[in-house]
């Protein structure tokens, strides 16, 4: 069987128009920019890179929330890159997005029960007493005793509401959810609830995963793959372990740099990740992380490097991935 989700070389570029009367455009943010991935059921894929990076553009390409400027995107096997409202409908069903801020995208004037039942409702799915039900069930899945249903977002805790924009998405018993950054707006002792909630949610029901995250950390817990992007392009992409213990890309060992280690006597000496990310609008000639790649060469600033493949399933953009000192090795294999 072939992937949930593909996505092959797309892209999204957002036109910039200057001028009050006689607009013209004078250049186009180049968001996502050639980007070919795939989940297959079952599967976590994290997207992980700074913000600017292009990862909540893909976030709602992935989900055809907007068209891609160029590119494929296929769901099962299907096309639908083109598809429209009503051909969209059915596919939507099987795809769930869980934001970043529950509360933001909890309507604020609606019961627990209400959240929940809406997308039944949309959808034309059963009657008031299956829904209720449905409901019920919900709460349990993710651990809210069932008399919360009467209760409203601003009476929860954030990790509950978290909980809650969860189980909203269960509701239609989706084949894929795009998390958007799940778990960034929580405290750490929060975080590893929900990281094992949404595991623990996959396992039952079989649930393939689109996890955007902007650090490495929470990551390491949840993926099975990771894709790193750059500046509107995938810059190194591996399975979960090959990825944490040998780092090819310059970029990736800066982001395993910056993430937080439990013992910082154990954190190596090694550069942060310094500068701003450029402007997607006007992205470095050659490698796009020249301007901050710490072992940069003058070839680097006027050839693209081209995603080579370097091990199984493991690729990276960099034209010295095989020779970069691998110096971000931190803890390899150790989980904690
Ligand atoms: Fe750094 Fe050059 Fe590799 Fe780009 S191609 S990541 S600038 S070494
Ligand atoms: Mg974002």
């Amino acid at each position: 069987t072939g992937p949930l989700l593909e996505l092959d070389g797309v892209r999204k570029h957002y036109p910039v128009h200057e001028g009050l009367i006689l607009r013209r455009q004078v250049g186009a943010v180049r968001a996502v920019d050639g980007v070919s991935l795939s989940i297959a059921a079952g599967e976590t894929l994290a997207v992980v890179g700074e913000s600017g990076c292009g990862k909540s553009t893909l976030a709602r390409l992935a989900l055809r929330l907007i068209a891609p400027s160029a590119g494929t995107i296929r769901f099962d096997g299907r096309d639908v890159t083109h598809d429209g409202r009503a051909a969209l409908k059915p596919l939507r069903r099987q795809m769930q997005v869980i934001f970043q801020d529950p509360f933001a995208s909890l309507n604020p004037r609606m019961s627990v029960e209400e959240i929940l039942a809406e997308p039944m409702l949309v959808h034309g799915l059963g009657d008031a007493a299956s829904r209720a039900a449905r409901v019920r069930e919900l709460l349990d899945l993710v651990g809210l005793a069932r008399y919360h249903a009467d209760r409203f977002p601003h009476e929860f805790s954030g990790g509950q509401r978290q909980r809650i924009g969860i189980a909203r998405a269960l509701a239609l018993k989706p084949r894929l959810i795009v998390c958007d950054e799940p778990v960034s707006a929580l405290d750490v002792s929060i975080q590893a609830q929900v990281v094992n909630l949404l595991k623990d949610l996959q396992a039952e029901f079989g649930l393939a995963y689109l996890f955007i995250s902007h650090g490495l950390a929470v990551v390491r817990h949840m993926a099975d793959r990771v894709a790193v992007m750059y500046l509107g392009e995938v810059v190194e992409t591996a399975p979960v372990g090959a990825l944490y213990a040998a780092p090819r890309h310059p970029y990736t060992q800066a982001l395993l740099a910056a993430a937080p280690v439990p013992d910082p006597a154990r954190r190596p000496a090694r550069p942060a990740l310094g500068g701003d990310v450029p402007s997607p609008m006007k992205p470095p000639a050659g490698c796009r992380f020249h301007t901050r790649c710490i072992v940069a060469q003058a070839r680097c600033r006027e050839e693209a490097p081209a995603l080579r493949t370097l091990g199984p399933g493991h690729a990276a953009a960099c034209h010295f991935a095989e020779t970069v000192p691998a110096f971000t090795r931190l803890g390899a294999g150790e989980r904690h």
